[in-house]
């Protein structure tokens, strides 16, 4: 529990709270929605927690600049994604932001907390977000108010994001706020394909590889024609009955034309590939009607605490990881009675990465299967890392995981730019494995 929150409502009223804090050396941590799954880090002890300041941005939500020739819009940092997305949709325009949980999610949170992952409704098109990201107003550790992108001339627009020199707004995605406070966030805008399709097939359980390889070469097509496509499976314990793996996508278009047109391709990729055992498969409709209409809302009844590890793989290495993890989450929950079950398991196409994820699922009020999951949850992070893959979601316990393995060169970097920007070590000083002490 944080000693002392703050809700600002202006950058210069960040300036202010930072500057003091800077000058008492008093740390801060700052809050866009809490959705992060990677665990906060506030302080390292009760005591230390009172002299620590939650900086909660959600009172900073105004849209302040449309430019639909530019194709930009500039949000303060405290906006939550469903906020902007539904305003924008009014005038037939998106973002990409997050898929779930957009309702809490803030714009300052996706790219402070999301190694540029997210995606929003056209999560695999996206794949990932960095690109998407023009530039920031990020309030320094010392309280300074910088503006990245186009606007390193005073006179200009935030309406380009490399500019004069090296690309600073790239310092401001997925520093989970040790390099600052970021105030506003522009963002590229895009005009929402309004017609939607889905498709899908079923390969049998035993059947991944032609599963994973029709897969593959979806998403090796040169026209990105799906704005999702995911694998998805059966885990450990699964509240699904046994069920196949289910290659799922969906399509948007400008027109129902558009939308016939990239579904067919679908299918003749599938049919020249490997043969599916069923075309059209009944768990689409489930799928569609269920988790991607809400979601992340897949926990088993009454089993609502969940823990998510969900690695980014390279697509050579995706099968590897997905069979090594399943084996590993069998063992370790085979004799646990169904006290920790998993909702199952799903590879979504992330760009030209693939983001595998393994939900897990316990009783908040059983802390014996909370440890577990815990426990199942970091070997499932490790034996992730230790076959290359990466993290997007960052924040305490899987910044520090993935900081245990940077290069020790790789690190002094990072702390070289931290110590310069921020010789108090005030902003968020307890991820990344930062503090040296
Ligand atoms: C159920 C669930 C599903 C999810 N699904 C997806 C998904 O599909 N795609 C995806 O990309 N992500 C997903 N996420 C992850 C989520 O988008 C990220 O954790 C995101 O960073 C959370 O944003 P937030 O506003 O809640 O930030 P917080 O959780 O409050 O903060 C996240 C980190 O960013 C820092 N921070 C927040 N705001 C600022 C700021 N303005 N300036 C500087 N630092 C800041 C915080 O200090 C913290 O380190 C999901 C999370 C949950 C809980």
């Amino acid at each position: 529990m944080p000693g002392i929150i703050v809700k600002p409502v202006t950058t210069d009223e960040v300036s202010q709270i930072v500057k003091l804090a800077n000058r008492e050396k008093i740390p801060i941590v700052p809050r866009g929605g809490g959705t992060t799954y990677g665990g906060t880090a506030y302080s390292r002890s009760p005591e230390e927690s009172s002299l620590t300041i939650c900086m909660d941005l959600t009172r900073m939500r105004k849209m302040l600049n449309i430019n639909e020739v530019n194709r930009t819009v500039t949000v303060e940092a405290g906006i939550t994604c469903t906020e902007l997305e539904t305003r924008l949709r009014r005038r037939g325009l998106y973002v990409h932001t997050v898929y779930g949980p957009a309702d809490s999610v803030t714009v300052g949170g996706v790219i402070s907390g999301v190694c540029g992952g997210g995606g929003g409704q056209m999560f695999s098109s996206a794949g990932n977000n960095g690109p998407y990201f023009i530039g920031v107003k990020a309030v320094l550790p010392n309280g300074d108010v910088i503006e990245t992108g186009t606007r390193t001339n005073a006179q200009a627009s935030m309406f380009g994001r490399v500019c004069h020199g090296p690309d600073m707004t790239g310092l401001f995605i997925g520093h989970m706020g040790i390099f600052g406070v970021t105030t506003e966030v522009t963002l590229q805008l895009f005009d929402w394909p309004s017609y939607e399709g889905v498709g899908g097939v079923a390969y049998d359980y035993e059947n991944l590889d032609d599963a994973h390889k029709a897969f593959t070469a979806l998403a090796a097509h040169p026209a990105r024609p799906f704005s999702l496509l995911g694998l998805i499976g059966p885990g450990p314990e699964s509240i699904m009955r046994r069920i196949d793996w289910t290659l799922f996508y969906k399509v948007h278009g400008f027109s129902q034309e558009e939308v016939d047109q990239k579904s067919k391709i679908a299918s003749e990729i599938i049919a020249h590939t490997a043969q599916p055992k069923e075309w059209d498969s009944d768990f689409v409709r489930i799928l569609q009607k269920r988790s991607l209409l809400h979601p992340h809302d897949v926990s088993p009844r009454k089993m609502g605490m969940w823990s998510y590890p969900e690695p980014c793989c390279p697509r050579d290495g995706t099968l590897g990881i997905v069979k090594a993890t399943l084996e590993l989450m069998n063992g370790e929950l085979e004799s646990w009675g169904g006290r920790i079950k998993s909702a199952g398991s799903a590879v979504w196409m992330h760009g030209d990465q693939d983001y595998v994820s393994f939900p897990l699922h316990h009783k908040e009020s059983d802390p014996e299967a909370r440890e577990k999951a815990l426990d199942v949850w970091k070997k499932i992070i490790d034996l992730a890392l230790e076959q290359g893959a990466n993290f997007l979601v960052m924040d305490k316990h899987i910044g520090d995981m993935c900081a245990a393995r940077f290069p020790p060169e790789y690190h002094d970097f990072l702390r070289t730019i931290k110590k310069s920007l921020d010789p108090n070590n005030i902003m968020n000083p307890y991820v990344l494995l930062l503090s040296e002490d």
